[in-house]
């Protein structure tokens, strides 16, 4: 039975378990770029838990700083931004994920412009090392920084489509690389036919993210602060912006879930596809849903001159739905009690001298 016939027939379950019987073997090399970060962490988690036996983890970190250790996993510390560690890393590679990326938040992304265009340096040098090393497939984590900024100027938005990225007016920097660096994966499928798999990221959260220290996103920033506030005795938290701007936030056991999902299923070969939750919310929603979890009312205060990004943002997933009958559905509300538990936790570490993610 082809991938075809399993995407109408079967529930998200079921397609895993096919996906993973017909097409993983549990001992083929998985190479994780970027598995010393957050996305890059879980999926190393993701695998191993399901009985993937030879998983290779790469970042640029130095071990010690790595986010998760998982272990039995070969974990290397090399810059992927040069051609000889991603031929290192992708040497007996049945299949590669790149997850790595100099990126963060928005106060990051405005900020390091060229950091974030020089990422195009590590998917340039390991889609070709994958290449030549023979991989059966290889995915590429790509942004909803990727669409066209002109249509994401209102924070009521129509959700984005896969067709919104063209005409091109990617975000500054970020959203320009991860739009190449598609096209460049589109290529190796069609002049090449290696097996590519995109998916657009819409602002992921969760335990083992970046928290604190300049790149973390919005649902991370807003649980730290919210536990600063008390801490102190407060009770105040800064907003970025004016608290109007809307987005919607994947938890991280969706994604990790969709990347396994959009990178076995032949449909989506080279065709870049949302993986992202469509539950839009204000920040000033989510700071309301950090107060209901935190038990506390914050004033809040507002700073229209920070970094802000696009006025909204939302994923369209008809198209997600229509070929894998599945879409990120953890609420927001209860992947934020998650995250929000986990930094309290990573706080109280770092007061008390213990080391901790960020
Ligand atoms: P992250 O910063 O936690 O992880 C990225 C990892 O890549 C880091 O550990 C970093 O050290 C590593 N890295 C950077 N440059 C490297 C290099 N030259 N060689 C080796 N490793 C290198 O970020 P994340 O949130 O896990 O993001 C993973 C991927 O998903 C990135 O491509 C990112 O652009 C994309 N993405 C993330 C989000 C999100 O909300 N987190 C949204 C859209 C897209």
């Amino acid at each position: 039975m082809g991938p075809a016939a399993w995407n109408s027939h079967y529930s998200y379950e079921g397609l895993l378990a096919l996906a993973t019987m017909t097409n993983q073997p549990k001992n083929g090399l998985i190479v994780i770029a970027g598995g010393g970060g957050f996305i890059g962490g879980a999926l190393v988690r993701y695998f191993q838990e399901r009985g993937f036996t030879r998983i290779r983890a790469i970042d640029k970190k130095p071990l010690p700083e790595w986010y998760q250790h998982v272990p039995g996993v070969e974990s290397l510390c090399l810059d992927l931004s040069d051609r000889e560690s991603c031929v290192q890393a992708c040497e007996g590679a049945w299949e590669v994920y790149n997850l790595a990326a100099d990126m963060g938040g928005m106060g990051f992304i405005e900020r390091f412009r060229i950091e974030c265009l020089r990422s195009v340096l590590i998917n340039t040098h390991l889609i070709e090392a994958a290449y030549r090393a023979g991989a059966e497939c290889y995915f590429y984590s790509s942004s909803a920084c990727a669409y066209n900024t002109e249509l994401q100027k209102d924070p009521k938005v129509r959700a984005l489509k896969e067709s919104d990225a063209y005409p091109a007016m990617a975000e500054r920097g970020y959203g320009w690389e991860k739009l190449f660096s598609e096209m460049v994966c589109e290529e190796y499928w069609a002049e090449r036919g290696m097996k590519t798999f995109i998916a657009r990221f819409h602002n992921v959260y969760g335990p083992f993210g970046t928290w604190a220290g300049g790149r973390e996103k919005a649902p991370a920033a807003m649980c730290r602060k919210a536990i600063e506030a008390r801490d102190s005795g407060s009770n105040k938290i800064v907003i970025w912006g004016d608290g109007t701007a809307t987005r919607s936030f994947m938890y991280i056991d969706d994604c990790v879930k969709g990347i396994d999902m959009i990178t076995h299923c032949e449909d989506l070969i080279a065709r870049p596809i949302n993986l992202g939750s469509s539950e839009l919310v204000s920040i000033n929603q989510l700071v309301d849903i950090v107060e209901s979890i935190a038990g506390m009312k914050l004033h809040r205060e507002y700073d229209p001159k920070a970094p802000r990004g696009v006025a909204g943002r939302n994923s369209d997933n008809t198209m997600i739905q229509s070929i894998l009958h599945w879409e990120p559905r953890t609420p927001l509300r209860d992947g934020m009690a998650k995250t929000y538990a986990w930094i309290a936790q990573q706080y109280a570490d770092r007061k008390a001298g213990r080391r901790t993610v960020s």
